[in-house]
């Protein structure tokens, strides 16, 4: 699995505030400096008042401002079982690589085309499961082959939307998504959680890793204070 950051909004820790202290404040946010906006909230400088103020917005649950910043994240090699799981987060929007236009390359080595889970490996039963993906795989060319022998690929050939129906779910994929911060770390609540499957937890992790270097306040204060507590945080 590899996992970058495509694109990100700029300042996101200075949005949030800004979003945050225009709540309380007559003065029109746009027309003031960063320390003018920030004057009001505890701190020695203006990088300790944004931490108070971020600390005590995820405190409070005012989570609204930490929805303007949005990132979006390259995802390359993730089985259809983890696509299936994130995108069950609707407030994410998603671009995920067709199957049906993009057809695994026939005879090329199935085991760069599928994630073999670690307990497999561990269980010493490798060769099995790239055995068992590799015939689906198979079944699929043969299917959209013409050239495949009859007994094959019966009367005709079968479309490549059809013929995924036999791929396996550890096929992998790409996808590029993009969420607000605020979605993020709902994302982060449900999916680095101990009991979310360890495919999506690890592309989570790789996701706030990079969140703290974008948003680093908030990502930094996510994981300190938030991270791991039972009341989890509901967008
Ligand atoms: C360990 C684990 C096991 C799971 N097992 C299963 C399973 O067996 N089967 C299965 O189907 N799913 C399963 N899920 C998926 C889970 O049920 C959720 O659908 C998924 O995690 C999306 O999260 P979410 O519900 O918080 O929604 P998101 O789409 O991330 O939305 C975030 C929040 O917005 C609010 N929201 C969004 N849409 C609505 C709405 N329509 N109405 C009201 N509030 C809304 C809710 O507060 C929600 O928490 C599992 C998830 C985990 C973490």
């Amino acid at each position: 699995m590899k996992v970058a950051l495509l694109a990100s909004t700029d300042s996101p820790d200075e949005l949030a505030c800004r979003a945050a202290r225009n709540d309380y404040t007559t003065e029109f946010v746009a027309d003031r400096g960063f320390a003018e906006v920030m004057e009001a909230v505890d701190g020695g400088t203006v990088e300790e008042k944004k931490a108070n103020l971020i600390s005590q917005l995820m405190e409070r649950g005012h989570y609204g401002p930490f929805e303007h910043p949005n990132a979006t994240f390259a995802v390359r090699g993730i089985s259809r079982v983890c696509m299936a799981q994130i995108t069950r987060h609707r407030h994410a929007s998603f671009d995920v690589q067709s199957l049906r236009y993009t057809i695994p390359e026939p005879g090329s080595d199935v085991r760069g085309s599928v994630v073999t889970p670690p307990s497999v490996e561990e269980a010493g039963l490798n060769d099995e499961f790239l055995e068992g993906c590799e015939r689906q795989f198979e079944l699929y060319h043969n299917l959209i082959d013409e050239d495949a022998p009859k007994k094959f690929r019966g009367d005709g050939t079968t479309p490549p939307e059809d013929a995924r129906f036999l791929l396996p779910m550890a096929t992998k994929v790409n996808m590029v998504f993009t969420l607000n911060a605020r979605a993020l770390m709902h994302v982060a609540d449900m999916r680095a959680a101990a009991d979310a499957q360890w495919e999506v937890r690890e592309l989570t992790d790789r996701m706030l890793e990079l969140a703290e270097d974008w948003m680093p306040t908030t990502f930094e204060t996510y994981r300190e204070e938030m991270l791991g507590r039972k009341n989890r945080l509901a967008p």
